[in-house]
């Protein structure tokens, strides 16, 4: 975790809590803010001002915000103001200490510019509001392929970086991500171990995820060879409009590949088609397109474990979403690490994805991808992280990243330090496991207008 990850935030991330954070479009909410360090000028019975802005609604000049303040006095270790949210986007709130006029009455004209307490909320149509984020990467590698450590080690270095959902997805193996299942079979969890496996056909060079399914693709390909030759015949009969005789057998495959993730309940996922193999693309640009068209997966790969030096890549990726979106497609997303390894090497924590589902199982993540809603996050050690997907999804991720996520992922942090100690053994890992259990939802319930 950096700095960065707060922008210019972060001292009032850390001196104030304002809660809810998220709350209702269209109706009255009380927010509650305190300190949580003393303040000389937070005692008792002090008075503040207290001006709520929508971001969308100022534009420069700003008006003298302070001219006519809701007027309200620190009680009880807080302040609480009733506020009106008319939109869906983010709001400024802005609590400034009063001084006390010769009469005892609060003096609105003076006061500190210096003190000013700048807090944010987000106000959120009916349909998002039901949702929370969850952070997800559902494309990594363990050294059952050609990654570096175990899928117990991957799953709690999940956890560290703050995901509430994961899958090792090693190439042509399912059975990794059932190691990291077992790994943590019998103590609880809030983040979710799903499974998954990186599927590739022979003779066919398209990458494909399958998260979350009941059984293995790859072993079903390997188990009767013929068997999947001559389903890969049958359709090509069904795209026969594809004249280039390479590219219909590749399609074919992959539409067989993704009816076959369908049908053990799981996730298809349309893997880095930018991605340069030597001097040229590792799958045809027929494939891309006829694949971004007709969409037989259930999500693109929007952005994906590229090093810096393949920027290209990933920029493809995104114009080409963009493109798409304008056509008028609807095309679901992820942001997937890749990574093939998490203590030692870069990508482990680059990307990944936020998809909003009104509880963290693995259906409702997955549904929510299907349904539009995710994005797909950019977050390389020292930048500043980006979002890609819906602009209205992309507004609110930026929000989350800066306000909430810090302290989500706080509490995964200490959860992944009692998972490695359970992978090690130690009867400590359970016993920290039993006593954090449940942080992340009670997080998010403090956090959620009731
Ligand atoms: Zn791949
Ligand atoms: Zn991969």
């Amino acid at each position: 975790m950096s700095g960065m990850v707060y922008g210019d935030r972060k001292q009032e991330v850390i001196d104030y809590e304002i809660w809810p954070k998220v709350v209702p479009v269209g109706q009255e909410t009380v927010l509650h803010v305190r300190n949580l360090y003393p303040l000389p000028f937070v005692v008792e019975g002090a008075p503040f001002g207290v001006c709520v802005m929508p971001m969308e609604g100022l534009g420069h000049p700003w008006p003298d915000r302070f001219a006519a303040p809701v007027v309200t006095r620190y009680e009880q270790g807080g302040i609480r103001v009733s506020a009106y949210f008319a939109a869906e986007q983010e709001y400024i709130v802005e609590i400034r200490p009063l001084a006390m006029g010769p009469d005892g009455a609060p003096n609105l004209a003076e006061g500190t510019d210096a003190a000013v307490i700048s807090l944010r909320v987000f106000a959120l149509e009916a349909d998002l509001f039901a949702r929370r984020p969850w952070k997800g990467d559902i494309h990594m590698h363990s050294f059952h392929s050609d990654g570096r450590e175990s899928p117990g080690f991957v799953a709690a270095s999940c956890r560290k970086i703050g995901m509430d959902f994961m899958a090792v997805t090693d190439h042509g193996r399912y059975a990794p991500s059932i190691e990291a299942q077992e790994n943590f079979k019998n103590v609880p969890l809030d983040m979710l171990i799903c499974r998954g496996e990186e599927v590739h056909p022979p003779e066919n060079p398209v990458h494909m995820i399958h998260f979350g399914g009941s059984e293995s693709i790859n072993d079903l390909m390997r188990s009767d060879p013929e068997g999947y030759f001559k389903a890969i015949d049958a359709y090509e009969r069904k795209v026969e409009e594809i004249t280039d005789p390479a590219i219909r057998r590749h399609i074919a495959s992959c539409c067989w590949v993704f009816d076959r993730i369908r049908a053990v309940g799981g996730l298809g996922v349309f893997c880095h088609p930018y991605w340069k193999v030597r001097e040229g693309y590792h799958i045809a640009g027929g494939v891309t397109s006829w694949m971004l068209e007709n969409k037989p997966f259930d999500a693109y790969e929007l952005i994906g474990g590229y090093h810096k030096y393949e920027a290209d890549s990933n920029t493809l990726q995104v114009a080409r979403y963009h493109e798409e979106r304008a056509k008028g497609r609807s095309l679901p997303i992820v942001g997937v690490s890749d990574a093939h390894g998490c203590a030692a090497s870069p990508l482990f924590g680059w990307y990944y994805t936020i998809s909003w589902a009104e509880k963290l199982t693995r259906e409702t993540v997955s549904d929510a991808i299907r349904e539009g809603f995710s994005v797909a996050v950019e977050a390389m050690e020292g930048e500043v992280p980006r979002a890609y997907g819906p602009f209205r999804l992309v507004k609110l991720a930026l929000f989350l990243i800066r306000e909430v996520f810090p302290l989500h992922d706080s509490l995964c942090d200490a959860e992944s330090e009692a998972m490695f100690a359970h992978l090690r053994g130690e009867a400590s890992g359970a016993q920290g496991l039993e006593r954090l259990s449940g942080g992340v939802p009670q997080l998010y319930e403090r956090l959620w207008a009731l």
